[in-house]
């Protein structure tokens, strides 16, 4: 991973840049690794990190002059299940985007290319063209001496052992061989980064977990054969399945918490260097037993070797890449459970997150700041075993896993569980996703399932009556003081509200005019605002904030997001139901459509501002956490002689989709400007400078190279989830964002980037669905109440 980071800021042309490495390159976790590098990744970016390095290292030797042993073997992943085909269809549409070729193929097609096989209960295979495997030491070599050749240095045998912050904002790095002052640093440390981040007074949730392949005696039907089989990757042995050279190769993730981590407090000594552990074959057995059914002609060649390492897991399965939060120029670019495979794309796109200020691909799911202080010991481990032996299962869409939770939770947690709350998890937080009224578990699929009706039935009551939904996890901050105003129109596009009590929908943009942050600001005072972000923001904000200020200037921000609870109101009857419980005036004259106050709901002080994620009219509620409970039991009581409903993440997204509101980190993200995003009322460049307003005027005056699209899609069971392909004719023009299913309008509903000439109202394109190609229908305006009078009300 840091010589992949090395080899790419050197190709950018930074050649100040020095690689410390305590003993060996590749003595970590990478010199034993078994050198897989897949395509089949259930994760849009991160297929892109895949895609780059495997385009890379088949050049790798030849653009630097060391010898890599590049096996294009290719892959076939198997699918046993409807489930794991459709995730195929998927992927297809995914490979389609990025540009890696993949095949969905048949039994008898398998048995073709691997004839060894026993497809028994195989429904089909993802076959990868474009992957294969490689010894991780030429890869790493081979990086190593491309960025040397373009100006970096490495120094071996020179362990860092602490780091300290000057007062010039430079860092110190001590070394066993001396000292060096850095403008930036980059944690790559392996299974050594927590200690590392422990330097800078900080801690990372990776856990090291042994994981084990073996390998065989020689396989005599390899030795007849010239050509090498394809890596062959298995649910039901939940293993992969390979030839070295003449030899098998069978590396096994075992589940049900067979794993161990390595070392009781989850990292290990400095000393360890080309460690080993010893083997535990007995581990493995269920699953090598399966594995030799499946590849019976590795049963006759015995085992000959075992290796037992470490990989550095973090909680959710991708690497971390990008700053650590509450620290500048300290960055991340390690936690990668598939270094091999990542090592050249992550450095790629954190060299350009780096050296410009943005990547071009979107970095939301890989930023460590996705985890904050929620993620412990328990935490990490818990979700990093569970993730690792699910590395063979097939991602299902909406998917809960019950390993690390709860984490954080609203006061009413309890309660909305005994009414058949079913919670997602964002940023720690339980969120309410559904709920089931009849005790019914979710089927999960990638189609329209059980909680289809379900979900509607929400959609229906928020659209025609009224709905509560606990969303205490959104991110909070009182940014307060003489310079509050100034410094907000400074950080943020849009300009801050001028009346008290004024909303403000406003983005905070990098230096190139890229998407960082969304923020809503109500003005509380003179010199105070209260502002709101996404729940899986919140350190990310905090740091836009913190990091935005200049010196001398007079304001504070405090993170109040543990300090508030918020309940969404929403519907037309939510006036009436409010109007049950305080005596503030809720009519238009004099609580108007973006403004908050504070009043008193049902004898608790809270504030109340006028908005929503839904479209309807209704108020979000912010009491104190303790003030929750109350507050929840009152509105319910209030709430039923207007059918109150309670409703969820799932009824939200279609609410919104109907509204064509854009969502942070799908539609909104550092890959893209305010322009791209079609968002220019978003932007006030008559107020002055504010951070990205140059960029963006350039942008202005240039053409356009993609734009977003709002459209309405002819699918069948099936709605947009983002990453799938879109088509004008045969050409693939461009790439969805998110979708969903518009329950009130009855329609299947999305967004996508394309190339700006098919973006005009009107336009017809496809879309790669489920392997289908769907009919989808660009449309100007929301689907529901484009004029807002709704929200008007
Ligand atoms: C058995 C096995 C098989 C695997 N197979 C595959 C596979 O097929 N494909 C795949 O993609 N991945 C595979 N992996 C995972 C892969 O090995 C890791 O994801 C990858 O090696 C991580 O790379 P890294 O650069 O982050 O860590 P490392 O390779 O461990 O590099 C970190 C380096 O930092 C150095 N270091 C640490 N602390 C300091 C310090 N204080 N000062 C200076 N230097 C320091 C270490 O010495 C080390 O060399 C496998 C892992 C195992 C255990």
């Amino acid at each position: 991973m840091g010589v992949g980071l090395l080899y790419h800021l050197a190709e950018e042309g930074c050649s100040d840049i020095l690689l410390l490495e305590k003993g060996e390159l590749t003595s970590g976790s990478t010199w034993h690794a078994a050198g897989q590098c897949p395509s089949l990744v259930g994760n849009y970016n991160l297929a892109k990190i895949h895609a780059y390095g495997n385009n890379l290292y088949p050049r790798l030797e030849e653009l630097t002059g060391q010898y890599v042993s590049w096996h294009a073997s290719g892959g076939i992943r198997i699918a046993r299940a409807q489930e794991d085909l459709d995730w195929f269809k998927y992927m297809r549409g995914i490979s389609e985007n990025i540009g890696f070729r993949m095949e969905i193929i048949g039994p008898d097609e398998i048995k073709k290319i691997n004839p060894f096989f026993d497809t028994t209960d195989v429904l089909a295979g993802a076959w990868t063209l474009d992957d294969g495997h490689a010894d991780p030491a030429g890869l790493c070599n081979a990086m190593a001496r491309g960025a040397t050749n373009m100006g970096a240095t490495i120094e071996k045998h020179s362990r860092v052992t602490d780091i300290n912050l000057l007062p010039s904002g430079e860092w110190e790095v001590v070394t066993e061989k001396g000292r060096v002052i850095a403008e930036t640093v980059v944690n790559a440390a392996g299974c050594n980064a927590r200690q590392v981040a422990q330097m800078v007074g900080t801690d990372l949730p990776i856990a090291n977990i042994e994981h084990q392949y073996v390998v065989t005696g020689p396989v005599q039907e390899f030795v007849d054969r010239d050509e090498e089989i394809p890596v062959m990757r298995d649910p039901y042995t939940s293993s992969y399945m390979r030839q070295e050279q003449k030899s098998g190769l069978i590396g096994i993730y075992e589940h049900e918490m067979l794993a161990e981590a390595w070392a009781p407090i989850g990292y290990p000594s400095w000393e360890s260097d080309s460690e080993l552990f010893p083997d535990n074959l007995e581990r493995l057995m269920p699953w090598l037993g399966r594995a030799m059914k499946r590849m019976p002609i590795f049963e006759e060649a015995g085992i000959k070797r075992i290796v037992n390492g470490a990989i550095p897991h973090p909680p959710d399965g991708p690497p971390m890449l990008g700053p650590v939060a509450g620290l500048q120029n300290y960055w991340l670019c390690c936690g990668s459970s598939f270094g091999i495979a990542q090592g050249a794309g992550c450095g790629k796109y954190l060299a350009q997150w780096m050296l410009y200020g943005d990547s071009e691909i979107n970095m939301t799911g890989f930023d460590p700041r996705r985890f904050g202080p929620f993620a412990g010991d328990d935490y990490m481990k818990a979700k990093g075993f569970q993730d690792y032996g699910m590395t063979y299962f097939t991602p299902l869409p909406g998917e809960e896993l019950p390993a690390g939770r709860p984490s954080r939770t609203s006061p009413l947690y309890e309660k909305l569980t005994t009414k058949g709350c079913v919670y997602t998890e964002t940023f720690g937080w339980e969120r309410p996703k559904w709920y089931s009224l009849d005790g019914r578990k979710e089927d999960y699929s990638y189609r329209h399932n059980n909680v289809f009706k379900v979900v509607r039935d929400e959609c229906l009551a928020v659209r025609e009556r009224v709905g509560v939904l606990d969303l205490t996890g959104f991110a909070k901050y009182d940014v307060s003081g003489k310079d509050a105003g100034d410094f907000l129109n400074r950080i943020c596009a849009n300009r801050m509200p001028t009346r008290i009590g004024g909303i403000t929908l406003a983005h905070i943009l990098s230096a190139q005019g890229r998407i960082a942050g969304e923020i809503t600001v109500t003005r509380l005072t003179d010199d105070s605002y209260y502002l709101l972000s996404a729940a899986g923001a919140e350190l990310r904000d905090l740091d836009h904030l913190l990091q935005g200020r200049r010196d001398g200037e007079q304001l504070s921000i405090e993170n109040v997001t543990d300090k508030r609870g918020v309940l969404v109101i929403a519907g037309p009857k939510s006036r009436e139901l409010l109007a049950k419980l305080t005596d503030a005036d809720l009519s238009n004259g004099t609580f108007r459509w973006l403004t908050g106050k504070d009043i008193t709901v049902a004898g608790v002080a809270l504030r109340a501002l006028r908005v929503n994620y839904v479209g309807e009219l209704g108020w979000e509620l912010h009491p104190t956490m303790q003030d929750m409970y109350a507050l929840y039991d009152a509105i319910w009581e209030a709430g039923r002689e207007f059918g109150l409903v309670d409703f969820g993440l799932y009824a939200v997204n279609s609410l919104r989709i109907e509204k064509a509101y854009r969502g942070w980190g799908a539609e909104l993200t550092n890959e893209v400007t305010m322009i791209d995003a079609d968002m220019e009322r978003f932007i006030k460049f008559d107020k002055g400078d504010f951070v990205g307003r140059d960029a963006t005027l350039k942008q202005r005056d240039q053409e356009r190279v993609m734009q977003l699209v709002y459209f309405e899609v002819d699918a069948d069971d099936s709605d947009v989830r983002g990453g799938e392909p879109i088509f004008m004719g045969e050409k693939c023009t461009g790439v969805t964002t998110s979708g969903g299913y518009g329950h009130f309008v009855e329609k299947s509903l999305g967004f996508g980037y394309v190339e700006p000439q098919f973006a005009k109202p009107g336009t017809e394109l496809t879309i790669g669905l489920l392997g289908d190609r769907c009919k989808a229908l660009v449309i100007a305006d929301a689907v529901h109440d484009p004029a807002n009078e709704r929200l008007r009300a």
